[in-house]
Parts: C-alpha cells; structure tokens; sequence
C-alpha cells in the first residue's frame, strides 16, 4: 500500500501542532513546531484563515489521517467499514485505527514514531500469534499475541526504539514484557485511552456524511 513519503515536519506545521511523526526529534527543539509554527509555504507566515465548517473538518479528517499516516482512499475505506458496524461511527474509526499492527508496536514501544513502526512490520520483524505479519494495516483482536521475532530481538533500531520508550506509559488495552518484547492485546482500545492528541472524530463523521 502506498504511503506519503513527504517532509513529515510539514504535515505537522499545515496542521499547527505536534503530531509525533519523527519520533525523539519530536520532543526535541529541533521540532518544527517548536521553531517555526506556521503553515508551510511562501505566505504561510501572513495567512492567518479562519477555519470554520467544512474547512475544520476537513483539517480534522486530514490530521487524524496523518497521524496514523495513512492515504486518502485507505482512511476513507476504514471510515466505510467503521460506519457499518454496531455502535459509535467515530469511535469505531478510531478503534481501527489503534488496532493497526504498526500503532500497536509504536504503542507498545518498539518504534519511536508511527512511521518507524510501520516500516519495523514491513521489514518481517514482528509476527502475531506465532506467525510472521508484514502488513502495517493489519488489525489486532483481542488476546492476539505479538512479538517481535526471534531473529529480529537484536536488531539496532528496534533495541534503540525500546530505550528510547522505556519510560513511555504503555495503553490499559495492551500488556508489554519488554524483556522477552512480548506483548498481548487484553482488551480492546476504549475510546478514553485512544490518542494523545485532541481528536474531534465527529468532525470527520460529519465531513464523510456530506
Ligand atoms: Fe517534525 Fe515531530 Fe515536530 Fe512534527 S512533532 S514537526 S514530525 S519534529
């Protein structure tokens, strides 16, 4: 599947926050946002919009989109698939996307950044109930097992990844030994424990519902 292969920091600044996209330089002062907070391009320093109706929707579709680093067509595939389960529309989207393989070794601390975790699953260094998972989209269930692979438990930047999160909170809805780099799904993700940043998911209900 194809993915943005863009300036990340850009993302963040068209979006006026952090966005976690590069991992320890995010908590840095070398983050973008943190030195020029505005939105990119020639006049992005004197536009000051004012964002109101479709235009906030739409920039709350495009962040959350960015966030879990996904394509048009992808997102919108999994808002389709969310709109037709039972329950809430917004929190069924954002259900998925915290049970994608690649968020769930980023939360689980085995990638700085999303986009690191994503290319950790697509290198085959993770596998899920015993068997080797490339796919970053691929959806978790419950009690699913997932490890990093045995051949993989050395590897630099999946060690340096662990360093890096050591002392990062861990969600309820996952169980990590970060010995053994080990982990299993004990619930599934409740909307209060789902994202650090402020999300509005009934904007991008109402963006789709259009
Ligand atoms: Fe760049 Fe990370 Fe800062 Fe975003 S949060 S601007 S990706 S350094």
């Amino acid at each position: 599947m194809a993915r943005y292969i863009g300036p990340s920091c850009r993302q963040c600044r068209r979006e006026g926050m952090k966005l976690f996209l590069k991992g320890e330089r995010c908590h840095s002062e070398k983050c973008a946002i943190e030195r020029r907070n505005f939105p990119p391009g020639q006049h992005g320093k004197d536009r000051k919009p004012k964002i109101i109706g479709y235009g906030l929707q739409l920039r709350e579709k495009q962040k959350v989109r960015r966030i879990y680093g996904m394509l048009e067509a992808q997102f919108r595939n999994l808002f389709e698939k969310a709109a037709h389960q039972k329950g809430i529309t917004g929190e069924n989207l954002l259900g998925s996307l915290e049970r994608r393989l690649d968020n769930v070794i980023y939360r689980m601390g085995f990638g700085t950044s999303r986009p690191q975790a994503r290319q950790i699953v697509r290198h085959g260094h993770i596998q899920v109930n015993g068997r080797k998972v490339n796919i970053p989209s691929f959806q978790v269930k419950k009690d699913d097992v997932i490890e990093v692979r045995e051949g993989s438990k050395k590897n630099p930047t999946i060690l340096s990844a662990k360093d890096a999160t050591a002392h990062t909170p861990v969600p309820n809805w996952l169980e990590v030994d970060r010995e053994t780099m080990r982990g299993r799904v004990t619930a599934l993700p409740q909307r209060s424990e789902l994202v650090q940043i402020q999300i509005n998911e009934q904007q991008i209900v109402e963006l789709y519902s259009k």
